[in-house]
């Protein structure tokens, strides 16, 4: 489930977001956002029960953004019993929250254990206060180090960080430090990415149907700076350089970005790689149905929320969050009754968006690419696919793979590094 406010927006984000006003205030849009939601989630379970295929407990629910920690942990409750009523969640379940450091983004984390949430994803991105200025982040390193404290205080049992490397102006030593402080904090789980400076007007995903907002001209230029200062060989040393920290400290490497101490690899991630069916709420988030049907909600507020709640002009609406509750209890059903103050004229339908069908040969090697992303690597039924052999005979012939347990095969340190020239190959 997307939750698409941030209280400011990062230059380099290129996730559905919408900040400043439209994420606090009077002017917040969040009220309205959550009943949509509500009305979303009831749609597409309505629409599996339809299918014949009906819905299995789920084994892991992801509230990402934008900024979920934003919530109140009334509205998280109210969300999580939404979900469990109508597609269930299995005992033990991975619930997670992704949250910023910040003390005024960071939210009740007791609130949110209380809620249902049994994992906390911050977003760190730096234990440097230069780096995270030069990021456009609004936390300290200290409020990262407060929120893992707090998560702890409150009973969450599994805290991941993410970073970032290839920041311009990071080296060598701002980045064993930012591993070094945030490993002693004792996290449980890291993910480490590339900081990415796509365009995605340029990809051309921006547009009505898009599951991307356009780029702000401030970004684009930002952007373009900082592209200067990034560099592909310092970015792979920096890799090998975490991949060794992070291997000490006792957090196995499992996926291309992901380390994590033994039970703590996140279960939610796991299912994309392993192309498991999932289920995606929000705009610009993306659903698959374990093949061949993937499809995506469009980016963009208004579209979204004026199709799930066809009576209420998003542009004008100022519902408060305390007031969603009710707003989305009235969406959350096509019989409900209006909630006060609304007149509802049309039943709630699926946002704006996309599909596509995937053919049996881009599935096989999306198959292959995703299971190669994994330390566990692909079994030898795929690997013997004739386009996935090509290209693995040609990996093994430059050092980019080895062999695992049971005739698996798995890309090598190397091929880690050079990930994109073996999918390149597959696809
Ligand atoms: S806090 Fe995260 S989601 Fe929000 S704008 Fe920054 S990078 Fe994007």
């Amino acid at each position: 489930m997307h939750v698409p406010f941030c209280l400011s927006l990062c230059p380099y984000c290129d996730f559905v977001v919408y900040a400043g006003r439209s994420a606090r205030g009077p002017a917040a849009r969040v009220g309205d956002y959550l009943a949509a939601l509500a009305a979303e989630l009831d749609l597409r379970a309505d629409a599996l029960d339809a299918s014949g295929v009906g819905a299995r407990p789920l084994r892991s629910v992801y509230l990402g953004g934008g900024t979920p920690s934003l919530l109140p942990p009334a509205e998280v409750a109210r969300l999580l019993d939404q979900v469990r009523r109508r597609f269930g969640i299995e005992d033990g379940a991975e619930v997670t929250l992704e949250a910023n450091p910040g003390p005024d983004e960071r939210g009740d984390l007791t609130g949110f254990v209380a809620a249902g949430v049994t994992r906390l994803s911050l977003g760190a991105q730096s234990m440097e206060a230069s780096e995270l200025r030069r990021l456009g982040r609004r936390h300290a390193p200290g409020d990262v180090l407060a929120a893992v404290a707090e998560a702890r205080r409150a009973g969450i049992g599994s805290v991941s960080v993410d970073v970032l490397y290839d920041v311009p102006g990071q080296t060598e030593a701002t980045w064993r430090h930012t591993l070094g402080v945030l490993l002693d904090a004792g996290v449980d789980h890291v993910s480490a990415y590339a900081l990415t400076l796509d365009d995605p007007d340029a990809e051309g995903l921006t547009g009505p149907l898009g599951d991307h907002l356009p780029t702000r001209p401030g970004a684009r230029a930002w952007r373009e700076r900082a592209r200067a200062g990034q560099d592909d060989d310092r970015a792979a040393e920096l890799y090998l350089l975490a991949d060794e920290l992070l291997a000490r400290y006792g957090l196995q490497w499992y996926e291309l970005s992901n380390w994590a101490r033994p039970g703590h690899a996140s279960r939610h991630n796991l299912a994309y790689w392993h192309h498991d069916a999932y289920e995606a709420l929000g705009p610009g988030a993306h659903a698959f149905d374990g093949g061949p049907l993937r499809r995506w909600n469009a980016a963009r507020l208004d579209g979204y929320i004026s199709a799930l709640l066809p009576a209420t002009p998003a542009a004008t609406s100022t519902l408060s969050t305390a007031s969603a509750a009710s707003a989305a209890s009235a969406a959350s059903a096509a019989t409900a009754a209006p909630a006060e103050g609304r007149t509802r004229d049309a039943s709630p339908r699926l946002p704006p968006g996309g599909e596509e069908r995937l053919d049996p040969a881009t599935f096989a090697a999306e198959e292959a690419m995703l299971g190669l992303r994994l330390a566990e690597g692909i079994g030898p039924e795929i690997a013997a696919r004739p386009a996935v052999a090509r290209a693995l005979d040609w990996a093994r012939g430059h050092g980019l793979l080895e062999d695992g347990e049971g005739g698996r095969i798995r890309l090598s340190l190397r091929g880690r590094l050079l990930s994109n020239e073996v999918f390149s190959r597959i696809a």
